[in-house]
């Protein structure tokens, strides 16, 4: 049984055409430049930017209001300049699993429209995982993913991407607050404990902003995910993974789900630009690759295409020599789609050959299927706005 918790009860949590940018999804120096505009004098910038983060990221308040040890003037000025708040909730599902889905209403981006995201909580007895969402849409057209289906709207801004992870804490009560008020602390002592950039979109598509937005969200002093914690996923784009190494330094995962050309071309067609023993030889020379920082290589099961006994081998002989760990992912059927799920016996037996190699190999179960929310069945209805409509829209 599917429970929605609200729909459109809350309020909207935006003022239409408000002009103030928000201070959330700015960096640490980005965040001491807003301060001039407020008014800051030069010399307590820092300082003022060290509270304000505090307050923002690791007591995740929603108003300057709450920020009592900032002086009520300047709180005033920093109203007036500035938001810190949450995109909309448009709604909560809660699977019967007690995987969480949120479908969230971003504020308006410069061409006026109002775009929509999913991201996913997935409880587990020793973790708690936030899945969230890079772009709207995606440019790529992997053909197992319903995501693909729909056309890449745009990249989402770093506020976007860190506003996901607190609204994640806000509906899950894993605030430091929230949680000394527990009574029965979570397992490992928070609610999510894990990110993982395995949403809607590309995250390399999307460098910039994701390298801004993991910053903040592993910054110690604030939301303080460590970035081993986090595992940006991607299909695998080449150029950008010495780049992603070097600059973003969470953990990696890549979409492989092909072992040969021919069948990865098919699946990811991103393969035809980047094939897989180019994608693979970045991958050795990944940064700080190691036995404790490995890389996980996803593959989705999908009967009679990339599940058979030679498909297992194969998988194992590409990845001799680098440390990986290989992550099962049952394919999640979605409306439309031309696939089907390998047989349970299927993926037990592939599972085998590639644990007798000596790979950890765990089945990824799939979650909260009955929302929508498993591993590539997360798609918004958002579409890219044409000139009739915006100018409709500016019109108003
Ligand atoms: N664009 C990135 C991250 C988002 S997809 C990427 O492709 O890696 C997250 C993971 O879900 C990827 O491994 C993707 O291949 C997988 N996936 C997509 N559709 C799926 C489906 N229908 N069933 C199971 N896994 C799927
Ligand atoms: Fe885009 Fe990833 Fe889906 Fe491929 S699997 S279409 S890259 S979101």
């Amino acid at each position: 049984m599917t429970t929605i918790l609200n729909t459109l009860e809350a309020p909207p949590r935006y003022i239409p055409n408000d002009p103030r940018p928000s201070l959330i999804g700015m960096t640490r120096d980005a965040l001491a430049d807003a301060l001039a505009k407020a008014g800051v004098p030069e010399k307590q910038r820092r300082m003022r930017a060290g509270q304000i983060w505090h307050w923002i990221y690791h007591r995740g308040v929603q108003s300057f209001a709450e920020m009592s040890n900032i002086a009520k003037e300047l709180r005033q000025r920093l109203d007036e300049e500035f938001v810190i708040g949450r995109p909309e909730i448009v709604t909560e599902q809660v699977s019967n699993d007690g995987t969480r889905k949120w479908l969230l209403k971003l504020a308006p981006d410069e061409r006026g429209a109002r775009h929509e995201v999913e991201m996913v909580y997935i409880p587990e007895a020793d973790r708690g995982t936030l899945c969230i969402s890079s772009q709207v849409g995606c440019t790529l057209t992997c053909t197992f993913c319903h995501t693909g289906t729909q056309k890449l709207v745009r990249n989402l801004t770093a506020n976007e991407i860190v506003a996901q992870v607190m609204t994640a804490r806000d509906g899950v009560k894993d605030w430091p607050s929230d949680i000394e008020a527990n009574p029965t602390p979570p397992l490992g002592g928070r609610y999510i404990t894990n990110v993982v950039l395995m949403g809607m979109g590309e995250p390399l598509y999307n460098f910039d902003n994701v390298k801004d937005a993991m910053e903040i969200v592993s910054d110690g002093e604030g939301i303080s995910l460590s970035k081993r914690r986090i595992t940006l996923s991607t299909s695998g784009v080449v150029p950008e993974i010495p780049r992603a190494g070097a600059e973003i330094g969470t953990m990696l995962a890549i979409s492989l789900h092909g072992t040969t050309d021919e069948i990865r071309d098919k699946l990811v067609p991103l393969n035809k630009k980047y094939p897989i023993k180019e994608l693979l030889a970045a991958c050795r020379k990944y940064p700080g690759l190691s036995n404790a920082r490995r890389i996980t290589f996803e593959y989705v099961m999908l009967k009679g295409v990339n599940d058979s006994p030679e498909d297992a081998k194969r998988l194992v002989k590409l990845l001799a020599g680098i440390p990986a760990k290989i992550n099962l992912i049952p394919f999640n059927p979605w409306p439309g789609t031309q696939y089907e799920c390998s047989d349970w016996d299927t993926i037990e037996r592939f599972a085998e050959i590639v644990n007798k190699a000596g790979y950890a190999s765990p089945v990824r179960t799939p979650r909260g299927r009955d929302i929508m929310a498993a591993c590539g069945q997360l798609k918004s209805e958002s579409q890219k706005i044409r000139a009739k409509e915006r100018l409709a829209l500016e019109a108003h």
